[in-house]
């Protein structure tokens, strides 16, 4: 067996163990017993270091050298180089860590996610307060594993946006931060508010799921190759190119949480289900980065799903399924959708401050890791910054730092990739806006499958052959451009709020 056959035997025995896990966890959060999930918690403990132990074997190593040695790796192919490549960078990042650490680190955060749900409910830091330490602890043992980059937290931002850094980041968000505060501010003193009465009602459950599938399949998204399911926190899941789960939560009493939800997760979805099948079993079939994935996420959930053309051409179907806006107009619907309102909850906020909530926990994180913020004064802390920045000041733990489940699973530098896939997003749409000059108008005849054609050329089927930041260099001739975003958001906003008149 040849070193390249070695390898590609490992890279796709790793896959297998990770859709494994994939399938675990999907389990766990749409329906399992809550009696099993200790137990369950221990599976993933052992199926998870089986896999760590492979991803850090002496095998693996010694292949991966062979492979880089300069007769060798000039006679790979592209994929096969990037593939050695992003192998190299896992392989170096998985075996500075002790096997036994991360054992305990995987069941530690699979408890500790568990834990955060009870305490969220029950409005209790206190409980929760001695997981997110020891997460925090360990994040910071990885930290010294790994090496430090320009900063602490440097080191954990790379693991989800290759390339990005603290210092790119405090000037891109400054960027937007001059852009959005006054915007924000113009509206909120503006004197003319949509309205948004009608939306408060209560909606058939049945009809939603319907409704839900329906823009689905206008999408594009294949239901030969995925499933839409509930769970409490929506959540897209990338088994294979040819399994690919979403969920989203119903709400009886809003009409928009559901389908929104579903669309996001849908934009997840549609970009793994077209990865290309050559990298099938290797760890270039994911995306990029949680960025960029974002970026697709929020491209069909705010720039298609929440845009006037869209409602154009799917209203009626929306007053058929629910009688009650038989007398509210498109135009009414289409504003009472995209209303700006500073509040306490992330997953709840508008497109225009949903980026002030990020650029708070941004900051919280950089405190924690370069500053030495202490868990028991994070509450503090949080409510301060919800109450400079958005002038809201939560009553309670759970609508403040206990909403949100990322710290309970460690994903520390994770929240950064929400507001770039903003960015990026913006960014894109300004190019397909060139590329294709009838781009509304095919968002307003539904015939998204054009638009998710052209996204599958450019971006999703390479999955993770080309780097964040290459990828957007290569569609929009340009570096990452926060002023996309501050643009298209007036542009969206002075319509919607007339403030021009
Ligand atoms: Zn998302």
């Amino acid at each position: 067996m040849t070193a390249l056959q070695k390898f590609k035997e490992i890279e796709n025995k790793i896959t297998q163990y990770n859709e494994a896990l994939g399938v675990i966890y999907w389990d766990l959060r749409t329906g399992a017993p809550r009696s099993g999930m200790e137990r369950r918690s221990e599976v993933i403990g052992t199926l998870s270091s089986e896999m760590f132990k492979l991803s850090t074997s002496d095998e693996l190593g010694k292949v991966l050298t062979e492979l880089e040695s300069e007769d060798i790796f000039a006679t790979l192919s592209d994929m096969d180089q990037r593939l050695v490549k992003e192998a190299r960078v896992e392989y170096d990042r998985s075996v500075k860590i002790p096997a036994e650490e991360y054992k305990k680190y995987v069941i530690l955060t699979s408890n500790s996610e568990n834990k955060w749900e009870e305490c969220k409910g029950n409005n209790d830091f206190d409980g929760f307060k001695p997981y997110l330490e020891q997460i925090i602890e360990m994040q910071q043992k990885f930290i010294d594993y790994w090496g430090v980059k320009e900063t602490r937290y440097d080191t954990l931002l790379d693991q989800y946006e290759p390339g990005m850094t603290v210092a790119m980041l405090d000037e891109i968000f400054e960027q937007l931060k001059q852009k959005l505060v006054p915007l924000a501010q113009k509206i909120a003193e503006h004197q003319y508010k949509p309205e948004t009465s009608f939306l408060k009602n209560e909606f058939d459950i049945a009809a939603q799921k319907e409704f839900s599938l329906y823009i689905l399949k206008q999408m594009g998204f294949k239901f030969d190759a995925g499933r839409l399911d509930e769970s409490v926190h929506p959540f897209a899941t990338g088994l294979n190119p040819g399994d690919v789960r979403i969920t989203t939560r119903y709400l009886k009493d809003d009409v928009t949480s559901a389908l929104f939800g579903t669309i996001h997760e849908g934009g997840h979805a549609m970009y793994e289900q077209n990865i290309m099948k050559e990298l099938i079993g290797t760890s270039l079939c994911t995306g990029t980065s949680m960025g960029i994935h974002e970026s697709q996420s929020r491209f069909w959930e705010n720039i298609i799903g929440r845009s006037r053309q869209f409602w154009n051409c799917n209203y009626e179907k929306l007053q058929t399924l629910f009688p009650q806006f038989k007398d509210i107009s498109v135009d009414t619907f289409f504003r009472g959708n995209n209303v700006v309102n500073p509040q306490l909850i992330r997953i709840e906020a508008d497109e225009l401050t949903y980026n002030l909530h990020i650029i708070i926990r941004y900051e919280i994180e950089k405190m924690i890791f370069n500053e030495g913020l202490k868990v028991e004064d994070l509450p503090k802390v949080w409510n301060e910054k919800y109450e400079q920045y958005l002038g809201v000041k939560p009553q309670t733990y759970s609508e403040g730092v206990l909403q949100d489940v990322h710290w309970a699973g460690g994903a520390f530098g994770y929240f950064p990739s929400y507001s770039l896939g903003n960015m990026y997003a913006a960014q894109i749409l300004n190019t397909l806006e060139q590329e294709m000059p009838d781009f509304w108008n095919k968002v307003e005849q539904g015939q998204l499958h054009e638009i998710r054609d052209w996204l599958i050329e450019r971006i999703y089927k390479y999955g993770k052959m080309r780097k964040p930041n290459e990828l957007i260099l290569n569609i929009t001739k340009e570096p990452l451009n926060p002023n996309y975003l501050s643009q298209y958001l007036t542009k969206k906003y002075t319509e919607i709020y007339k403030l021009n008149n």
